[in-house]
């Protein structure tokens, strides 16, 4: 496995993929060491996570740089997704216990019943590089503080993330092999879920990987979480503060380089305020300065991956065959590393790639919509269910919208997000399950009915 810089092309390091023998080492290992942390009180759980937050606080830097080198994202959003890290070991060392407290039934004087949260055992954990900090510890500070331990398989350009991560726990105390990284390819997951050692599988990335883990772990009879691609409506009403709508979608597009699954990527404007939209959208986009990663004053860094820059391009250029109007970027910059700019597609016929697909990368989908009810329609028109985000000045119209879009997650004047105070997660081909909050550590337990007679 190799680390390649995004930015350069320059090769940063190599890697010796785990054998066959390593993995089942490494799953003998998770079950022995499953066997001893299960029993360990929740507080020493929750001791060790706030602990895991100190070592992520203190390594910050040396984190973020690795995130950067490794797949592009831009310095001070690096150091932003470090910081999230120990704000979601934070509050699960918090309140981890407040949510696995048994919840009492009933309580009559001949019988009393309770449900009891207990841990399943190894939980694989399938990872993507595009947030390669924030997917891992939003799995692994609600499970690992459950009980379980967790043995990742990271996204193969990422490696030296995936290692940092490994060592974290070390670092922070945890006892060995309550969590393990695995560098294998993509092929032995199979085999993996399919492991009596293994008790419960969650992946974090696109909707064929979703099929394939899904498949494996229900012809086990296993339980799986599945978060995966999105294509988020931004719906911009006329009574919408088109200005901040504006400067927040833009920011919503292109975060992480345009590499998120809750980017918004189709943005539909009622036609009453759809020039003055489009305008400001625009120039806010332009403004964006792209370039070296590490760079302080970076907005857009490299793409991860030369593949994922000729699908992004691709699917710009059928939108523009298929009757959309290019107002800013489709075109790939001369020179090193994987850039592609930040692009706005208009008047987007609604059979087009970008409004059918996934874009992951800085291009921009804008539909023109005639009333309200046009807007949800075009909103669901679509397979993916991740987030939405809906701009209106009347906050009641925006809540009974909301709850209109077919999404995990609808966020009424703000940008679609991740918390860890919240449940995030999809609906439709965006997957199943929920991370985060009180939801998201219910994932990974046996939730268990125990009547005393
Ligand atoms: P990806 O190609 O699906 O890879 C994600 C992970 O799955 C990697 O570890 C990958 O390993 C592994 N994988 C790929 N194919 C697999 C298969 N058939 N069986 C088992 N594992 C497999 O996705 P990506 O390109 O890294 O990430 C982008 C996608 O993830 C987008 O669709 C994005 O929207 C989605 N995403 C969703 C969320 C969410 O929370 N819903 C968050 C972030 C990203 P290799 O690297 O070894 O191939």
């Amino acid at each position: 496995m190799e680390s390649v810089n995004p930015a350069t092309g320059e090769r940063l390091e190599t890697y010796d993929d785990h054998t066959e023998e390593d993995v089942d080492r490494a799953l003998d290992r998770a079950s022995e060491a499953f066997g001893e942390w299960r029993d360990r009180p929740i507080n020493e759980r929750q001791v060790l996570l706030s602990r895991a937050a100190e070592v992520l606080r203190e390594n910050q830097e040396e984190y973020a740089e690795l995130m950067t080198e490794e797949m592009g994202k831009p310095i001070v959003e690096a150091r932003a997704e470090v910081e999230k890290c120990a704000w979601v070991c934070d509050f699960y060392a918090e309140r981890a216990d407040e949510f696995l407290a048994d919840e009492v039934l009933g309580s009559e004087p001949e019988s009393r019943s309770l449900v009891s949260y207990e841990p399943l055992g190894t939980v694989l954990a399938v990872m993507p590089w595009n947030f390669p900090f924030w997917q891992v510890f939003r799995f692994a500070a609600p499970h690992l503080t459950a009980g379980n331990v967790g043995v990742l398989k990271h996204a193969s350009n990422v490696p030296g993330c995936a290692k940092a991560i490994e060592e974290v726990f070390t670092e922070a105390g945890y006892p060995e092999d309550v969590f393990t990284t695995l560098l294998v390819g993509s092929d032995t997951i199979d085999d993996v879920i399919r492991d009596d050692r293994v008790a419960a599988v969650t992946l974090t990335g696109s909707e064929g990987a979703g099929r394939s883990v899904g498949e494996t772990a229900g012809s086990e009879i296993k339980k799986s979480v599945l978060e995966l691609g999105g294509s988020d409506p931004f719906v911009v009403l006329e009574d919408a503060d088109v200005e901040a709508a504006a400067a927040t979608g833009v920011q919503a597009r292109t975060i992480n380089s345009g590499q998120s699954c809750i980017a918004a990527k189709r943005f539909i404007v009622h036609e009453d305020v759809y020039d003055e939209f489009v305008e400001e959208f625009v120039a806010e986009t332009e403004a964006l300065s792209m370039g070296d990663p590490m760079d302080e004053d970076t907005d857009i860094g490299p793409q991860a991956r030369e593949d994922l820059v000729e699908d992004v391009h691709e699917q710009v250029e059928g939108t523009v065959e298929a009757g959309a109007e290019l107002r800013t970027g489709g075109e790939r910059p001369d020179g090193e590393g994987n850039f592609y700019p930040p692009t706005v597609l208009t008047e987007v016929p609604r059979d087009a790639p970008a409004a059918t697909e996934e874009v992951f990368g800085p291009a921009a989908a804008v539909f023109r919509v005639g009333s309200e009810e046009e807007a949800i329609e075009v909103a669901n028109d679509i397979e993916f269910g991740l987030g939405a985000s809906i701009w209106t000045e009347d906050l009641e119209r925006g809540e009974r919208l909301a709850r209109r879009v077919e999404a995990g997650c609808v966020f009424v004047n703000e940008l679609v997000k991740s918390d860890p105070r919240i449940p995030f997660g999809g609906v439709k081909n965006s997957g199943y399950g929920r991370e985060l909050a009180e939801q998201g550590i219910h994932e990974f337990v046996n939730r268990k009915t125990v009547w005393v007679q």
